[in-house]
């Protein structure tokens, strides 16, 4: 089963009245076609290859990084079948992923503290959206989760952590619209220690990543955290919509600047044609990808693994 075909057939079974529903049009299987039924691979070929990578959002600059390696592969061994670029093409995209994205534990060991996370990102990518589902998956796995209510600047977003909180049974820490989210992520974190909580996730507001006074609010956020737990937080996790292709470059650029952003979600691979954006991002910055999101439920949220990703790429 495919990357993509996982998705569908969870979208069939939740929405079993839309009848018929278009196949999604991956970028994988757009691949999978510049590919097949060539005896050999020509400079047409790789031409086409680069122009379907470019297209799927891989970026211009690890689109030509991959196209190069295999024309030196390519040339070194002269004949290549479509099989064996195919091999050649999982190997390079392996490679970018190789040096990030190394397991490790979802939740290291924090000395019995809470595990602390704050979810930054812009408007609309689907932070409060994550912070939900990865209650879900905290939860469901017998930790006991608490939210911090931080975007204070939209009243709609406090509702949906609240609705989110309601759904999964997590704890939420919440002072209402145009209150300080220091003061939130401070008793959300102070919440947490005292009734032994494992873990602590804190929504914060569409920061816009040029906006000097909202970063400045989340080195005060960090601050008012590390008085319970100098550590604090574990991991700032950037969250960026996988379908918003250069943006969401652009996005990483700006938070990596300015935070210690230390792992990624990328969201709404379910929709998109341009999933290519992980392996790009992945390939520009040092950051691991921890999540990915699949659809708008509790459950559609998979741990990111590089090695499934890439097999599902061409099965
Ligand atoms: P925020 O402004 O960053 O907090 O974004 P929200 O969590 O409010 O999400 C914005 C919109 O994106 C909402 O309509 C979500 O349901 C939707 N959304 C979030 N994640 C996903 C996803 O993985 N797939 C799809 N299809 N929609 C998503
Ligand atoms: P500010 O200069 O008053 O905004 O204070 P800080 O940057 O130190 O902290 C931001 C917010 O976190 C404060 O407004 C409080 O709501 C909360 N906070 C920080 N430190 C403490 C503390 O020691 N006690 C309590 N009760 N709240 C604190
Ligand atoms: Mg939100």
């Amino acid at each position: 089963m495919g990357f993509f075909d996982i998705f569908s057939s969870k979208k069939s079974k939740k929405d079993t009245e839309a009848s018929e529903e278009k196949p999604k049009k991956s970028f994988f299987s757009k691949i999978s076609k510049v590919i097949s039924g060539r005896d050999k691979v020509d400079e047409e070929t790789l031409d086409e290859l680069e122009e379907t990578l470019i297209a799927a959002d891989i970026g211009v600059d690890t689109t030509l990084k991959i196209i190069q390696n295999i024309e030196e592969r390519v040339s070194r061994d002269k004949y290549v079948s479509s099989e064996d670029l195919t091999r050649l093409l999982k190997e390079e995209i392996v490679k970018i992923f190789s040096t990030k994205n190394i397991e490790a534990p979802l939740i290291p060991e924090t000395n019995g503290k809470p595990y602390v996370i704050l979810i930054v990102g812009v408007n609309g990518v689907g932070k409060t959206t994550t912070i939900g589902k990865l209650a879900n998956f905290y939860i469901k796995q017998g930790k006991k989760v608490i939210l911090g209510s931080g975007d204070t600047f939209r009243a709609a977003a406090d509702n949906q952590l609240h609705i989110w909180a309601e759904r999964t049974g997590a704890d939420i820490v919440s002072h209402g619209m145009n209150t300080d989210p220091a003061s939130v992520a401070y008793d959300a974190v102070k919440t947490a220690v005292e009734k032994n909580t494992d873990i602590v996730i804190i929504d914060t507001a569409g920061r816009l990543h040029n906006k000097v006074g909202l970063m400045n609010e989340l080195s005060k956020i960090k601050k008012v955290i590390q008085k319970f737990i100098p550590e604090a937080p574990h991991d700032v996790m950037l969250v960026l919509d996988g379908s918003t292709g250069q943006n969401a470059f652009l996005q990483t650029e700006e938070f990596t600047r300015s935070t210690d952003v230390s792992c990624l979600t990328i969201t709404k691979l379910d929709g998109t044609a341009k999933g290519g954006v992980i392996i790009g991002i992945s390939d520009k910055f040092d950051i691991p990808i921890k999540f990915i999101g699949v659809g708008e439920g509790a459950d559609d949220l998979l741990v990111f693994n590089s090695k499934d990703f890439v097999d599902s790429i061409f099965s």
